[in-house]
């Protein structure tokens, strides 16, 4: 067994308001001579990204994706004061080293949640380019919340497969927008607001290719403290055969209600006419926000480049790859890293 979880939870909320906790855990799986995957779990920031690209590529990919990540001035500051354009210029940063450091060679997916405020509300600002995955377990929902940038997610949305074909077809493997390769590098955004009890799950492909939802939701709802979730997560997807990297974030939002503080409206407790008492402002914002994609077509100029070890906490939290001997990349040859089209 080559697991490299994390060995305790952090607890990264602030004091009063809002409380996150959170697990995490990589495992290079059975298969795989090389773990290419990268995640970032440092509040506000839990992410997950695959490296796809020959030899070592695809590890240097997805660290440099990460490593870029850590360097958003929130996560040293712990500030909720991230949009999606600042989550965009940091990822078109990204994309321009990846394609530097490997001559586009290798790219990187990446999918995951930052923590964010409108008005005093919290919201889980979801991104995704690739096939990485953000799923929400919410008043006992278990939902994807990313859609994967898929050739096979496409066959599925025209309806020519079922989303149970696409779980087997031979081409699942194949991503139509990376990072660092590629035409297309623009990711998807969603705006959600955090409810009490959310649980979020990041995981990267070698997870949900293992383990149906179902088997996932089993774990998420019975398995109460996020390193716990994420240990048996793992487990069950090298039980299962671990074909893959597998990489997996879990992460609990608690103490919702009183993150808002005094200046912001309570939740109605009864009779509809309680809604009145509500800001319009803020009301407007959860209506505007809530589950919409939110539009990153004019971003301002890219930031100058920040080294991620100017932010402080993020070298233990940060975690790239393992230091594992380079491979031959033959046993790779199961498609994901065939490329893009
Ligand atoms: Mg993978």
């Amino acid at each position: 067994m080559n697991s490299e979880q994390a060995a305790a939870t952090s607890a990264t909320g602030r004091e009063p308001g809002l409380q996150l906790s959170c697990g995490y855990g990589t495992d290079r799986g059975l298969r795989r001579e090389l773990n290419e995957d990268s995640f970032i779990a440092s509040d506000p920031v839990f992410a997950v990204a695959d490296g796809m690209g020959g030899h070592e590529a695809g590890e240097i990919a997805s660290g440099i994706c990460v490593r870029t990540l850590a360097g958003m001035p929130q996560l040293a500051t712990g500030a909720r004061t991230a949009t999606a354009a600042v989550v965009q210029q940091y990822l078109v940063s990204a994309d321009e080293r990846i394609r530097t450091a490997t001559g586009s060679r290798a790219g990187t997916t990446l999918a995951g949640v930052v923590l964010v405020e409108q008005m005093g509300v919290p919201y889980w600002l979801v991104v995704n380019i690739g096939d990485s995955r953000t799923y929400r377990l919410s008043q006992g929902e278990f939902v994807q919340v990313s859609v994967d940038h898929s050739e096979v997610q496409e066959l599925v949305d025209a309806g020519e497969i079922t989303k149970e074909q696409a779980a087997v077809h031979p081409r699942r493997h194949v991503v139509t927008r990376a990072l660092g390769t590629g035409d297309e590098t623009e990711a998807d955004y969603w705006l959600l607001p955090v409810e009490e009890g959310d649980r979020i799950m990041v995981c990267s492909d070698g997870l949900n290719a293992e383990l149906t939802d179902d088997h996932m939701f089993r774990i998420l709802s019975t398995v109460g403290h996020p390193q716990d979730a994420v240990d048996a997560l793992i487990q069950a997807a090298l039980r299962s055969g671990g074909r893959d990297n597998v990489t997996v974030i879990v992460v609990d939002a608690k103490n919702v209600m009183n993150d808002a503080g005094t200046d912001t409206a309570p939740r109605p407790a009864v009779g509809a006419e309680d809604e009145d008492t509500l800001p319009r402002a803020q009301v407007d914002t959860t209506e505007v926000l809530d589950s919409t994609e939110v539009d990153t077509e004019e971003l301002p100029e890219a930031p100058g480049m920040v080294q991620p070890a100017d932010a402080p906490g993020s070298a233990e939290q940060a975690a790239a790859d393992a230091a594992e001997p380079l491979q031959d990349p033959a046993t790779d040859s199961e498609g994901r890293h065939d490329g893009l089209k």
